[in-house]
């Protein structure tokens, strides 16, 4: 199917304005989506009508609310394929997920001498957390080292692998270079050793088919604000025995079962690990982005932004001065790049001048950055509402801003 790009356009409002006297070119996309009036609509439904406490009220209000919520969790759990709703926990985002799962999983099954391994390609979130566990346990971490084009050398993740390893935590693909990673070959390799597998979903999730099941991952994590949702929310997927043995991340309400001064005992997953009163309009919301997603379908999204990566590289790759950073075999709508001689940052500004939002800097990966040598890049990142047009004239602007110091 072909999608009707102006029309889905038309269910964006923020991209109906000027920014700097030129029509706003959204392509921050990376870094967060816009959201589908469907999705304000029902915020400010749910603000209007239905506000109330969920799970624990006898009155009409607190039910409508609840069945509400608990309705977003049954789309997550067909967006993911899982096989139970009860796999589906909600967080604040990506960064809550990974932090929950190392803190919690972490210490419990993670000690001394064991070995934890992650990517080159992690965004800090997929870092830092496990850098703490690893201070507090004295397990050491490991990382599966890329190529040249921002590929995982995968021979060498095999080498690292070992009955030591007890957790292999990778992000799906990458957010600076947008490079897809063999995420089901790692994960078959990692039970052989018997790690336990996370997938950093953060950026897959709005553009690739997720079934955790077929996968078999033990966590997929990923944020609401990146599939056209609102921001400081996410889903962390678990399977069913492994969260059952997991210790508990936060106490407060709705996490128990009951509690005296003496002992508390917790309450079944999810709510185990939903310790007080949870992002209610948000989740609620969620519903209508994911339903956006379900409908135009993933492969045709893929299909529309994959055109208008091709396009971009076509007109770019002879610009004098354009330097791909990541140029992946299997990639999503990312286009990190450098201008020789010139600073991301100010390439970003002229961009931005010329109405076009893009990101510059290091992207929360400062370890892959190293690896380039670099401090950072430009990355433009598609979605499915940008158009040829579009990105056209963010070649037209970075050929113009490229002759600057390339002549
Ligand atoms: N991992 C990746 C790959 C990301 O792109 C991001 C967001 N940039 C995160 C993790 C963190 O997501 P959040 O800030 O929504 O928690």
């Amino acid at each position: 199917m072909t999608l009707n790009i102006q029309h889905i356009r038309e269910e964006f409002p923020v991209l109906d304005q000027e920014v700097n006297g030129r029509p706003l070119i959204y392509m921050d996309n990376a870094a967060t989506t816009q959201k589908p009036k469907k999705v304000l609509e029902a915020l400010s439904a749910y603000y209007t009508h239905d506000n109330s406490n969920i799970h624990r009220g006898a009155h009409t209000l607190a039910d409508r609310a609840t069945r509400s919520f608990e309705k977003t969790r049954t789309y997550c759990k067909e967006f993911l394929h899982s096989a139970e709703e009860e796999e589906i926990i909600f967080t604040k985002g990506t960064t809550e997920g990974i932090n929950l799962v190392a803190a919690t999983y972490g210490r419990k099954f993670i000690g001394k001498g064991d070995e934890i391994i992650i990517s080159t390609l992690e965004h800090h979130s997929n870092i830092v957390p496990w850098q703490m566990l690893c201070e507090e346990t004295g397990a050491t971490l490991k990382i599966i080292p890329i190529n040249d084009k921002g590929e995982l050398i995968m021979e060498e993740f095999d080498k690292l692998l070992s009955e030591k390893t007890k957790m292999v935590a990778v992000v799906h693909a990458s957010n600076a270079l947008g490079t897809i990673n063999p995420v089901k070959e790692i994960i078959d390799k990692s039970h052989k050793v018997g790690a336990k597998v996370l997938i950093d979903g953060a950026q897959s999730s709005a553009h690739l088919d997720i079934d955790v099941q077929a996968l078999d991952c033990d966590f997929f994590v990923m944020s609401a604000h990146k599939i056209y949702g609102p921001t400081g929310l996410g889903v962390l997927y678990g399977k069913r025995e492994v969260l059952e043995a997991m210790p508990p991340y936060q106490g407060g309400g709705e996490m128990i079962k009951e509690v005296t001064f003496e002992k508390t005992t917790f309450n079944e997953i999810p709510f185990k690990f939903e310790a007080g009163t949870p992002n209610i309009g948000d989740v609620i919301a969620f519903q209508m982005a994911l339903e956006f997603v379900n409908k135009l379908g993933k492969t045709n999204i893929r299909k529309h932004e994959e055109d208008l990566l091709h396009h971009a590289e076509h007109q770019l790759k002879d610009i004098k001065g354009f330097i791909p950073v990541g140029t992946a075999d299997q990639k999503l709508s990312v286009l990190s790049f450098l201008i020789k001689d010139m600073h991301p940052f100010d390439v970003g500004m002229m961009l931005d001048a010329a109405g076009i939002a893009v990101r510059t800097g290091h992207h929360c990966t400062q370890p892959l950055m190293n690896r380039f040598n670099i401090e950072g890049t430009v990355r433009a990142s598609f979605s499915v509402y940008n158009t040829k047009e579009e990105v056209d004239k963010l070649c037209e602007s970075v050929r113009k801003i490229a002759k600057l110091k390339n002549k």
